[in-house]
């Protein structure tokens, strides 16, 4: 077998109210920067990087929502063959955690169980967090899923999130 073909691609879909930070979140994986004013779609449906993980080199494709959340309708093709999922919501809006379970049921019932991790971005913004990190953590336990915290923007805790999935799905295989 030739070597690019014991290569491990997984593909990654990120999910969660707008505006929590997932386009932000992929293109600072993927691209290793960060603008505020990043238009909401990437523009091609996936962007990725390769890292090593467990002495393996996986290659993580990001999926990106373009927007579809706000209209409540991610198409299938979205879902489709996905290996893992981020759950993501933002640290300074409730809604967006409140919304939490209701995503994990959709990846749920287009993908079935796969490994999944909570993440709670912005924590930049510490001041202004309006969930207390002991209901965070009893989500996580609820849904069965290790809670995270992130910047995005101050690039704090991003790779450790797809290091986390990736090792969780290279251990199922
Ligand atoms: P999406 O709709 O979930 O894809 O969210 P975006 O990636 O478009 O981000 C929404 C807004 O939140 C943008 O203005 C981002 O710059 C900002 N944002 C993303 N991550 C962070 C973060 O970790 N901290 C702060 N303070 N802002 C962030």
């Amino acid at each position: 077998m030739r070597e690019e073909e014991l290569e491990i691609s997984l593909k990654v879909v990120i999910v969660g109210n707008g505006a929590v930070g997932k386009s932000s979140m992929i293109q600072r994986f993927c691209k290793g920067t960060y603008t505020r004013d990043y238009k909401k779609t990437i523009g091609v449906d996936f962007l990725e990087r390769q890292i090593e993980v467990d002495a393996e080199d996986v290659r993580l494709m990001l999926w990106d929502t373009a927007g579809q959340e706000e209209f409540d309708a991610i198409t299938a093709a979205y879902y489709r063959g996905a290996h893992a999922c981020v759950l993501a919501y933002s640290a300074t809006d409730r809604d967006s955690f409140d919304a939490i379970p209701s995503w994990k049921l959709k990846v749920e019932n287009e993908c079935g169980e796969i490994p999944t991790v909570l993440v709670q971005n912005k924590m930049d913004l510490i001041d202004q967090c309006v969930i207390d990190p002991e209901e965070a953590e009893r989500l996580g336990r609820a849904l069965g899923c290790k809670l995270l915290r992130t910047s995005v923007k101050e690039d704090v805790g991003v790779v450790g999130v797809f290091r986390h999935l990736a090792s969780r799905c290279l251990h199922e295989m």
